[in-house]
């Protein structure tokens, strides 16, 4: 087999080796059909069935509370921070955002576009480093929702604690670190995430919602863009992304076998700890970006004491064979992204290499 790389791309990003494997094996002839599962129409039984095997599972993995929907949708995350607010900002009503970083904000943008926003609590004065308080928030009447981005890819922040909305639904953009540690799908409204992280491949995008906001999209909306349409027609009024969601069913049943959403968050703390141990542990070398207790499981942001020698760690690393180590072009640094299927020893190589470059340098 030919050696894998140390894969620490922000998205899309590694895949489990064994789901690769599986999808490899039946690639060119899928349950005997004579046919891979990309050659065939969406609207016959073989493909149906993984379909509705994927917004199962997932739905499973979430404890299956009452009263939510899965739909596939495609044009990434960046086409439901429109979405939303086309079908839920409705007249009369505001929608609260909370402003952590750079996905944050393009959600916000988005929604201004559509209707009136307020910012509910923002961390910009501290740069986007940490994730602001929400513990006592308090929302307009009118409120049609309040959007939160869980985790913020590039300035690698991720909420702890999700703020309790009463009766405003909650909305989150998961799309950096969905199913990465069990959580509570009853707290939220909707939660949607492209699926080229945590989920599988690029193409399709994860929406999770409590039926009845999938239900009222605004009369004049086109067909496409309506909530209500893909709801009907179980994600299936026009032609899926079939391969991507094949995908992703085996990325959920990964997801199974290495323990449910408890193993993988044990297994995602573990390569965590092990990372930012090695940063904090570094004398000062390696400095953390984000605020300790906002410190995102899924992507790691640090920086080294100039730019020249950043320059120098990516390309080293890249020799090395490491991968997808350099910051996003708007922040700078460095960033590993460590999401569910970035194995340990990926990690346990990197804090290796980080010590001997620092023995060079340091
Ligand atoms: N939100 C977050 C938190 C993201 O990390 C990304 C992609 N990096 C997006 C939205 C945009 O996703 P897409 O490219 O699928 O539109």
């Amino acid at each position: 087999m030919s050696k894998r790389a140390y894969n620490f791309n922000a998205g899309p990003a590694a895949l489990p080796l064994e789901v690769l494997e599986r999808a490899q094996a039946q690639f060119v002839d899928f349950q005997g059909t004579g046919m891979s599962i990309m050659e065939m129409s969406h609207r016959g039984k073989v493909y149906e069935g993984v379909h509705n095997e994927a917004a199962s599972r997932l739905l499973n993995l979430l404890g299956n509370p009452e009263g939510y929907k899965v739909l596939f949708l495609q044009g990434g995350a960046s086409t439901q921070f429109a979405m939303l607010p086309m079908n839920l900002l409705t007249e009369g009503k505001t929608a609260g955002y909370v402003k952590t970083g750079s996905w944050a904000n393009k959600a916000v943008k988005e929604a201004k576009l559509i209707g009136e926003t307020f910012v509910a609590a923002s961390s910009e004065e501290d740069k986007y480093m940490s994730i602001p308080d929400v513990s006592n928030l308090v929302l307009p009447e009118n409120a049609a929702y309040l959007h939160i981005t869980s985790n913020e890819t590039i300035e690698g922040t991720q909420f702890g604690q999700y703020p309790d909305t009463g009766s405003v639904p909650l909305i989150a953009d998961m799309s950096s670190d969905i199913l990465c540690r069990p959580f509570d799908l009853t707290q939220f409204g909707m939660v949607y995430a492209g699926a080229q992280k945590n989920l599988g491949p690029s193409g399709v995008t994860v929406v999770i919602a409590r039926e009845e906001l999938l239900t009222n999209s605004p009369k004049h909306l086109p067909t496409i863009f309506r909530y209500d349409t893909h709801l009907d027609n179980n994600s299936l009024y026009n032609t899926p992304p079939s391969f991507s969601i094949y995908m992703v069913n085996e990325v959920l049943k990964w997801i199974e076998e290495q323990g449910s959403l408890e193993g993988i968050e044990k297994k995602n703390r573990e390569k965590a700890n092990l990372l930012y141990d090695a940063i904090d542990n570094s004398g000062g070398f390696f400095r953390g970006c984000a605020d300790v207790a906002s410190r995102s499981l899924m992507n790691v942001t640090f920086r080294l004491a100039s730019e020249d020698l950043e320059k120098q760690f990516i390309k080293e690393s890249e020799q090395e064979g490491f991968v997808g180590l350099k910051g996003h072009r708007s922040v700078g640094g460095l960033r590993a992204s460590i999401y569910n299927a970035v194995p340990y020893e990926s990690i346990k190589a990197l804090v290796e290499f980080m010590e001997q470059f620092q023995k060079k340098n340091g």
